[in-house]
């Protein structure tokens, strides 16, 4: 393969000052690293960004300065507010740009990410996703949602109508970014399909060689043609995302390939904006409940991380409960969840949500540490109890590939066991476009035959009469 040489600028000296930590062994790396494992086996961290009482990144114009060493002391409370409502204010002038990273719905959050020089900057003004009100309490037919889970405020986020139709522009737009600032010749990941398609996306855009890692069979037809079209190498892997996941990581690390897994924790570090992003939505009034789906464990992690590092700044005065939903039978972080987090088991994981089919989730301790810290919960549902709940998604207009429906799923068990309070507002996350996965909708309509004159008349009234029985 034949690789450009790019302008390098000062592209990797952004990065100088940040290190990659690890949260086992306190040991740490340059942050321009192509190892995301420690030596101990722990994935690393990036460090802290979050801004300290003078927030460092502000300036419109700039490029994006090195950020703050890790370790601030809390700011406090009216230092807080003040760096809070400094960065409300940056946040919310960028709402207006129409071109450019600062119009992006991850890089309006730039204070809050690593820092990157504009030029290296890869993005297609991802984010920006709709959050849409559907609880018992709001107007209109979406209210059928809210009734079916009892909840009055409830917002569906919907991360699958991002640029590939999944949460995973988010990340990616950070780590392929961060791919052009340290010149790395070619990207790879493993994929259940999202970050496969996204990755080939972004890949194409930078202009850089992509392979992907796909265990073979068990993925969804739309991501898998989205991968292909966007030129992506596909690596076809024999057993599950868990053996893919392991050959790409080993393959990587020998060919001095980019891995844009979420164990590389830039994917992380964009998928935090989810959460500034809905809270923006919001008014920076914090909902009582952040619900999501989860598979390999990084939303949950990244989620969790951002909606805290917003209340220690000051975004917002409190952070929300996190309630972390997995699928029966690819469950070990409930089991672990379950049995008091005294042991962790990978499983061999079987749901045909297959996004988050995963059973050996790479986040488990990121993931852990936020659940705790934010009086969350994790919990199971059932592939009926996920496909009950994406048929009401689907049926308002809004649809969603069916592991996006374990989010509401969860927010309807959590409710019936008196966990979710009756008046507690909820958002739950959509983290893939209803297209991905079409192999899993059952139609209940035929076709039909092709009728034609009195025929076809006589047809729509018998389908209008069975719409008023109903
Ligand atoms: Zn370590």
């Amino acid at each position: 393969m034949r690789i450009e040489s790019r302008e390098m600028g000062n592209g990797a000296a952004s990065l100088a000052a940040l290190r990659f930590v690890c949260a086992s062994c306190g040991a740490s790396a340059p942050a321009t690293g192509t190892r995301f494992r420690c030596a101990c086996g722990t994935p690393f961290d990036l460090e802290d960004l979050t801004p300290g009482p003078s927030p460092a990144r502000s300036g419109e114009d700039s490029q994006h300065r090195a950020g703050p060493a890790s370790g601030f002391p809390l700011p406090r409370i009216e230092e807080q507010v003040r760096v809070g409502a400094t960065l409300q204010a940056h946040f919310h002038k960028r709402l207006g740009v129409a071109l450019g990273s600062a119009a992006s719905g991850v890089w309006r959050y730039r204070e809050l990410l690593p820092p990157l020089a504009e030029t290296f900057i890869v993005s297609r003004q991802e984010g920006n996703t709709p959050l849409y009100p559907v609880g018992a309490g709001e107007p209109g037919a979406w209210r059928a949602i809210g009734a079916y889970v009892g909840v009055e405020r409830l917002y569906l986020k919907h991360e699958g109508e991002n640029p590939t139709g999944s949460f995973k522009d988010r990340g990616m737009t950070v780590a392929t970014s961060v791919a052009r600032t340290i010149d790395a010749q070619a990207v790879a990941c493993a994929s259940t399909g999202n970050t496969a398609a996204s990755l080939a996306a972004y890949a194409a855009q930078a202009g850089l060689p992509a392979l992907v890692f796909l265990p073979a069979g068990k993925v969804a037809g739309g991501k898998l043609a989205q991968s292909i079209a966007y030129g992506a190498r596909l690596v076809s892997v024999s057993g599950d995302f868990d053996d893919a996941m392991r050959q790409v990581e080993a393959v990587a690390d020998q060919l001095g390939i980019y891995l844009l897994n979420s164990i590389n924790p830039y994917r992380l570090a964009g998928q935090r904006t989810i959460a500034y992003e809905l809270l923006q939505q919001l008014g920076w009034q914090a909902p009582d409940w952040v619900v999501l789906p989860a598979g390999n464990l990084g939303n949950t992690s990244a989620i969790g991380a951002a909606l805290l590092h917003a209340a220690e700044i000051g975004l917002i005065a409190q952070a929300p409960r996190l309630a972390s939903i997995q699928a029966t039978n690819a469950d070990p972080f409930y089991q672990s969840y379950a049995a008091g987090w005294q042991s962790f088991s990978p499983v061999r994981a079987h749901t045909r949500a297959s996004a988050i089919n995963i059973g050996a989730p790479v986040s488990y301790a990121r993931a852990r540490a936020v659940i705790e810290a934010t009086n969350g919960v994790v919990a199971e549902v059932s592939d009926d109890e996920i496909f009950a709940a994406k048929a009401r998604i689907d049926r308002a207009g809004i649809g969603c590939e069916p592991a996006s429906a374990a989010a509401l799923a969860g927010v309807r068990q959590l409710t019936s066991a008196g966990i979710i309070a009756p008046g507690e507002s909820v958002v739950a996350i959509l983290t893939g476009h209803l297209l991905k996965d079409t192999e899993q909708i059952t139609p209940e309509v035929s076709p039909g035959e092709n009728q034609q004159g009195d025929d076809l008349l006589r047809a729509i009234e018998a389908t209008l009469r069975k719409l008023d029985d109903k």
